[in-house]
């Protein structure tokens, strides 16, 4: 048996493969791969729901002092500088209460001016007039940040910022190589930063996601060895509810001459992370930077989930890049893949399962 058909066996028997096998992945045919991935998508979520979520990203602020070299958001790139008052975030969360959404993403810039009393304040006031909605918000990063502007040890921020209200932290890890960071976000935290705020955020009992953006000139090698590191933290936590991977955008940032990465590329990186990923249940498929019809296509190749219908979102839009799409467009494309579309909350729990009733 060559060593090609050992590892088929091993992914079609379930079993776990190392970082050196999930590097050969890349140099099988697309649709032998995306097989593979479709039946690991089978062993790990035998429903062929595809779920999404009612949400809206918020951005309150573009003013950061990272400036990171693969970000067209920030107020030193191609948007001028701006900051949401408090009346204008809640106006924005009360927009998407109204339709029936469920969950809001604050994220922002690492703004110099601001402390701990900042962030605990959008919450409380956000909770105050909507108690249902969920704040899966913050990022990492944004932890650090506030960690280090408000002279606190972290684990204190993030039990302050839990008892004002914060439910979720996404996991938003960029790259988690530090050779690629020290290029393109030398001021952000590196990977083992990263790796100990999951540890202190699942100490307070709080769940995360995990990302992947790539295509910023990483090696293969280094792209499983992102995908080591959250399967590891997957390992020792159980925290990341679902993976995200998308491909870095370079248009109006500091990498602009970078070639975008390919749709297959893309599809690949789905396939690989869904048979590697073996504790990870749902992978959503990133229509906001790859489009629509990829995003379809990647239900096919591992992906089970396609996040949030976004109301508003800047960070991707900022590129020139971005997608937009309403939950009609997400419930045919479901169900052209031949799958069955569910609303779902911010736990991956089903609420709708006839999410197209809303729309009438
Ligand atoms: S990616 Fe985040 S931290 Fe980096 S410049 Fe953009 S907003 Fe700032």
């Amino acid at each position: 048996m060559t060593g090609k058909e050992k590892l088929r066996k091993k992914i079609f028997s379930g079993g776990r493969v190392s970082p050196a096998e999930a590097e050969t992945l890349f140099s099988w045919d697309l649709l032998e791969l995306g097989e593979a991935a479709d039946l690991r998508r089978r062993l790990i979520h035998p429903a062929d729901t595809v779920g999404f979520i009612l949400d809206r990203i918020v951005n309150y602020t573009n003013i950061c002092e990272a400036a990171c070299g693969f970000c067209a958001f920030h107020s030193g790139a191609a948007l001028k500088p701006y900051e949401l008052s408090l009346p204008e975030i809640l106006a924005k969360v009360g927009e998407l209460s109204a339709l029936g959404g469920t969950q809001v993403m604050l994220q922002g810039g690492l703004h110099p001016g601001h402390q701990l009393g900042t962030y605990a304040g959008m919450l409380r006031e956000i909770k105050k007039n909507f108690p249902a909605i969920y704040l899966h918000s913050f990022s990492p990063s944004e932890l650090a940040h506030i960690a280090v502007k408000s002279s606190l040890p972290l684990d204190t921020v993030i039990k302050e910022l839990q008892e004002a209200g914060l439910d979720s932290v996404p996991g938003a890890a960029d790259l988690l190589v530090d050779r690629i960071r020290a290029k393109v976000s030398p001021r952000k935290i590196g990977k083992d930063a990263w790796v100990g705020i999951m540890r202190s955020l699942h100490r307070r009992g709080m769940k995360s996601s995990a990302t992947m953006t790539y295509g910023m000139g990483e090696t293969e090698k280094e792209r499983i060895a992102h995908l080591a590191v959250v399967r590891g933290v997957q390992d020792e936590t159980g925290m990341f509810r679902a993976f995200i991977p998308w491909s870095f955008s370079p248009g109006r940032t500091k990498l602009e001459r970078m070639a975008p990465a390919t749709g297959i590329d893309y599809l690949k990186v789905v396939a690989v992370s869904r048979i590697f990923l073996d504790n990870v249940r749902y992978i959503q498929a990133g229509w906001l930077t790859e489009g629509l019809k990829l995003a379809q296509l990647a239900l096919a190749m591992g992906a089970n989930d396609m996040g949030g219908v976004l109301t508003e979102e800047k960070v991707v839009q900022a590129t020139g890049s971005g997608t937009k799409a309403g939950m009609a467009e997400f419930i045919d494309l479901i169900k052209n893949a031949g799958k069955i579309p569910v609303l779902r909350d911010s736990d991956y729990r089903i609420i709708d399962r006839r999410p197209g009733r809303r729309l009438k």
